[in-house]
């Protein structure tokens, strides 16, 4: 039996064919520039998603870092979201190793960043204060694509203040899919965009940071002094390669498969459903009985994370099938009709 591992999109393992292609990739040494497959997963996603340069990196965390210590210098701030990847999930990494402070703002339940609290936090030119320079969002957040019309607003008001605006798009296509427009026109407000290949799109390791190739330039030399800077990573690249061919149009059996768990469990008396964004279920569980759920669904070979009590965050991915669902459906409906 194989496991449903609902846990996150990152549990993913690389399928035959992509570990056919990571085989038969042709490698050269990346910090010289000399890996052509690293080269040219760069090239594609510059071109796919409309910047002049690409830098492939091993985390989606380091490509973030990485923008941040791009955009802003030691002294400086950035305006995020109060429970962003960027300020929350990095180990203030922005400001452990780049001097940069973040300024949280809390978001909007869309995951958007009020204009007008993002304008309120914005610093005088003075010497009392940090340096406002950039505004970084997210997309998706928990899974929720950001409006359009928002990202468009977002980029004007950036534009209108003088700062940089950076996105943590980890699951950039999953909003594309989400948003039912090319990628492009959800990057096209971004000065610089962080993609992972290691999330829905299946990969085992690996981000690519987009922005100009001023901002790349700098980004490489970031890299190299974080210890980034890796060698025949060509084998990654082609995993990563491999994955922008054949698994972005399938992002939308993960949101098929994560709309049809939440309209099932939501059958379920007990369960509280509390929303479906992507490839995310949302679900109150009675919090006296969580780990019982936990037990009860691993003995079905089911994993969950709850880490977040006592709401459960269901992930589906490219190792989840129609089967994984139903499997998943029953486990839930025999805890939850008492048959232990
Ligand atoms: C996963 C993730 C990242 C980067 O994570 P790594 O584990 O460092 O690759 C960044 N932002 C968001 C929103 C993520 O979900």
């Amino acid at each position: 039996m194989s496991t449903v591992d609902l846990r996150s999109d990152t549990v993913t393992r690389p399928t035959a064919a992509m570990r056919q292609a990571m085989l038969h990739a042709e490698v050269g040494d990346d910090v010289y520039g000399e890996d052509p497959t690293v080269n040219a997963l760069q090239r594609r996603l510059a071109d796919d998603l409309g910047f002049e340069a690409g830098l492939f990196v091993p985390t989606g965390t380091q490509s973030n870092l990485l923008a941040l210590m791009s955009h802003c210098e030691r002294g400086d701030e950035y305006l995020v979201g109060a429970d962003a990847h960027t300020y929350k999930y990095e180990g203030g990494g922005a400001a452990v190793l780049g001097s940069i402070q973040p300024q949280p703002i809390a978001h909007d339940v869309d995951g958007s960043l009020p204009l007008d609290k993002l304008a309120a936090a914005i610093k005088m030119v003075d010497p009392h204060f940090a340096r406002t320079r950039l505004l970084a969002l997210e997309n998706t957040w928990h899974g929720r694509a950001l409006p359009l019309g928002y990202l468009q607003a977002a980029h004007d008001f950036a534009r209108e203040r003088g700062l940089g605006i950076h996105l943590d798009g980890a699951r950039v296509f999953n909003a594309a899919e989400a948003s039912a427009v090319p990628v492009r026109e959800i990057t096209r407000h971004f000065d610089s965009v962080s993609v992972c290949l290691s999330k829905g799109l299946g990969a085992p390791v690996g981000s690519v940071l987009l922005g100009s190739a001023a901002l790349i330039d700098k980004a490489r030399r970031w890299r190299k002094v974080a210890g980034g800077g890796w060698r025949q990573a060509g084998m990654l690249a082609a995993a990563g390669q491999y994955a922008l061919d054949h698994h972005v149009q399938r992002l939308a059996d993960d949101h098929r498969r994560a709309a049809d768990l939440a309209a099932r469990l939501g059958e379920i008396d007990t369960l509280s459903v509390l929303g479906q964004y992507s490839n995310m279920v949302f679900v109150d569980v009675p919090a006296a009985r969580l780990r019982a759920l936990d037990v009860h669904l691993r003995a079905a070979g089911i994993r969950i994370s709850i880490g977040y009590l006592p709401t459960l965050r269901l992930v589906t991915h490219l190792d989840i099938d129609d089967e994984g669902i139903e499997r998943t459906v029953a486990a839930f409906r025999s805890f939850f009709a008492g048959r232990l």
